[in-house]
């Protein structure tokens, strides 16, 4: 399984010795490949070097099994705790919480990190996987053009929109959301907040007053994967204030490789639900920590 996991590190790791155990030495070797292909899969340092020096504790020490060479082991021994830290508590985390029909999800993110195309995306999903009856509604007041743009990806995916009526604020849009789920018997409905280029305080207030509106089921963060460290205290700002639920990746299908999910996750501790693939509806999957922490390895 692991044999063609890390052909960047197996170089290092063919040249560790056969013995009976990991000795201190061969892991401390292996490991300084580890931390330098994390650093260069963007996960930040301090998360690099606590997740290295945990590997090492348990590596040291361990009887090697004859069918693998020490590298094999280290690097089994990392991909494992890789997947361990990504995944959490997390058993489930494709599923999102729907409790008492109408259930609100609100969408939290800074402005261009993809969160009108998640929101989209997701409500596909909701409706053609599990049937449920979903409205989307845009609450940036700020930007007309990110309403229109709700309602189009509504009409392209069947999915409907709540109507746009100019004038009105974000919390007073929610509690319409709001009352038009109940009154059309839609078992979800998702509040498209509006972000900003940068957190602050305008930001935070408005999603603040929203959420005491709404009290969403699910509060979802959506981060461009892309950013790493920048990511990751976006995330510790909007959890800080508001709390999120959970965490949407986007552009996982970039150049990446990834390492924000191990920051985040390390950091955050909150469950990264989906990761965005692409531009179209379709590109959005369950989070993959095997997936993941593969890339990560390199
Ligand atoms: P918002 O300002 O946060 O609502 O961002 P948008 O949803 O408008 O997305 C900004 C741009 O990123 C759009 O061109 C999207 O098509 C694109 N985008 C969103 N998610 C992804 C993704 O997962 N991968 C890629 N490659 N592009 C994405």
């Amino acid at each position: 399984m692991f044999e063609n996991l890390s052909s960047r590190l197996s170089g290092v790791l063919d040249k560790l010795t056969k013995q009976g155990a990991l000795s201190e030495a061969d892991v401390s070797t292996a490991l300084r490949e580890v931390r330098v292909a994390l650093l260069e899969a963007d996960v930040s340092l301090a998360v690099a070097r606590n997740f290295v020096t945990a590997v090492q504790q348990k590596a040291t020490g361990q009887a090697v099994t004859k069918s693998v060479t020490p590298g094999q082991q280290v690097v089994k021994i990392v991909h494992d705790e890789l997947v361990a830290v990504l995944a959490g508590d997390n058993p489930e985390p494709g599923r999102l919480r729907i409790d008492s029909p109408p259930a609100p999800i609100m969408m939290v993110g800074l402005q261009g990190s993809g969160k009108t195309t998640t929101t989209a995306k997701l409500a596909k999903r909701l409706s053609e996987r599990e049937g449920k009856k979903v409205l989307m509604a845009s609450l940036d007041t700020s930007r007309p053009a990110a309403m229109e743009q709700l309602a189009v990806l509504g009409r392209q995916i069947g999915v409907d929109t709540l109507p746009i009526v100019v004038g009105q604020d974000p919390v007073a849009i929610a509690k319409r959301a709001k009352s038009q789920a109940a009154l059309g018997g839609y078992d979800v409905y998702l509040l498209d907040t509006a972000g900003r280029l940068h957190v602050n305080d305008e930001l935070m207030a408005e999603v603040e007053a929203v959420r005491d509106i709404a009290k969403p089921h699910e509060t979802i963060l959506v981060v461009d994967g892309l950013t790493g460290q920048d990511a990751v205290n976006v995330a510790e700002q909007f959890d800080g204030r508001i709390g999120i639920s959970g965490v949407v990746l986007t552009r996982m299908d970039g150049d990446g490789r990834g390492g924000a999910a191990l920051s985040m996750r390390a950091v955050t501790g909150k469950p990264i639900k989906f990761v965005g693939l692409g531009e179209k509806m379709d590109a959005l999957e369950e989070f993959h920590p095997e997936r993941v922490a593969g890339r990560i390895l390199g």
